[in-house]
């Protein structure tokens, strides 16, 4: 069974084709949360309301995927997470190393073979002001459940994007490279999507250049070459977009070229697909109810798609 067809499902808006996924969280009562480093039931694992995580929004997350017991690109994912906490000059109480030691244990606790790990790191509990430096020390911790981002079908039949009105935080204000909690630029996208009737929703940067979905990286197929926005438009760096880069796209035959792109590019493009750890691969098929190609997943998208799920679920590279 492929994986995007996990069980548990992320929040989703009332309408159809949103309406598909089922509401809420359905976490097992067996699941068990590392918090601030011990293991307790996921009802017990509890953050303070003065945690500035919750209060602001300040800290920064890595979501992780695992195939067959394997935990994809774990140690790429620990580097941007200590490079977001950087960023935010937010110092973890945790080495790397540890971080590391309690995600395979996360798993293992859990016994999860094919799931998704939610890594988060808030500045921790502080007062009403916005002052960072005056909270405690950073609340970390780690859930292994699994998530679906989108429908299994829409994996066969493609997805329909609209272009959000909405533009993506310039890197001057708050970095998209930065993996931060703060999703709100995202999440008002994503709601002009669903407004729409559909999923995802693709934001331009200031200067009307693309950037990436709500929740994925963007590509696009033009004449036999694959192109996707440099990462000077304001993206956040990836994962899966480097690995298509750099493992996926020579392996199938291609070269990926980092480019400046406008609007017209989807629009005039052979092919389009998403990346993203929670997504993986994904055809879009339709931008605002225009054709992309011949309206369908096309072929170096389905290939890509097939590469990658044969190397995660071989041998997962976790480095
Ligand atoms: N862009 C944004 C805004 C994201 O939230 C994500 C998911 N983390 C991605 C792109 C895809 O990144 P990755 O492949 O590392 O999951």
């Amino acid at each position: 069974m492929s994986s995007h067809s996990d069980n548990t499902m992320n929040n989703a808006g009332s309408e159809s084709p949103a309406a598909t996924l089922s509401k809420g969280h359905n976490a097992k009562s067996s699941l068990k949360i590392w918090l601030d480093g011990e293991f307790l039931d996921h009802e017990k694992a509890v953050v303070s309301v003065f945690d500035h995580g919750l209060l602001y929004g300040d800290g920064c997350f890595e979501g992780i995927r695992i195939y067959n017991g394997r935990i994809f690109k774990l140690r790429t994912h620990l580097e941007r997470m200590f490079r977001s906490a950087e960023l935010l000059r937010l110092k973890s109480p945790y080495t790397i190393d540890e971080i590391e030691a309690a995600c395979r244990e996360s798993v293992v606790v859990n016994e999860i073979a094919n799931g998704y790990i939610r890594l988060v790191f808030t500045r921790g509990v502080g007062g009403l002001g916005l002052n960072p430096f005056l909270c405690d020390k950073p609340t970390v911790f780690i859930i292994s459940d699994s998530i679906q981002l989108y429908p299994a079908e829409m994996y066969e039949t493609g997805l329909r994007v609209v272009m959000a009105e909405r533009r993506r935080f310039p890197i001057n204000c708050l970095d998209p490279s930065i993996k931060s909690l703060n999703y709100l630029n995202n999440i008002m996208a994503k709601v002009e999507a669903i407004d729409q009737g559909v999923l995802e929703a693709i934001m331009l940067n200031n200067d009307g250049h693309i950037s990436e979905g709500t929740g994925d990286n963007i590509f696009i197929v033009k004449d036999k070459a694959i192109l996707t926005p440099s990462t000077e438009a304001g993206i956040l760096h990836g994962i899966t977009r480097q690995y298509v880069m750099e493992e996926l796209a020579p392996a199938i035959g291609f070269e990926v070229e980092e480019r400046m792109m406008y609007p017209q590019h989807i629009l005039e493009a052979d092919e389009v697909f998403l990346t993203g750890t929670a997504c993986e691969i994904i055809g879009v098929t339709h931008l605002d109810d225009q054709e992309i190609g011949a309206g369908q997943v096309g072929p170096i998208t389905k290939s890509l798609e097939a590469e990658f799920r044969k190397r995660v679920e071989n041998n997962a590279p976790e480095d």
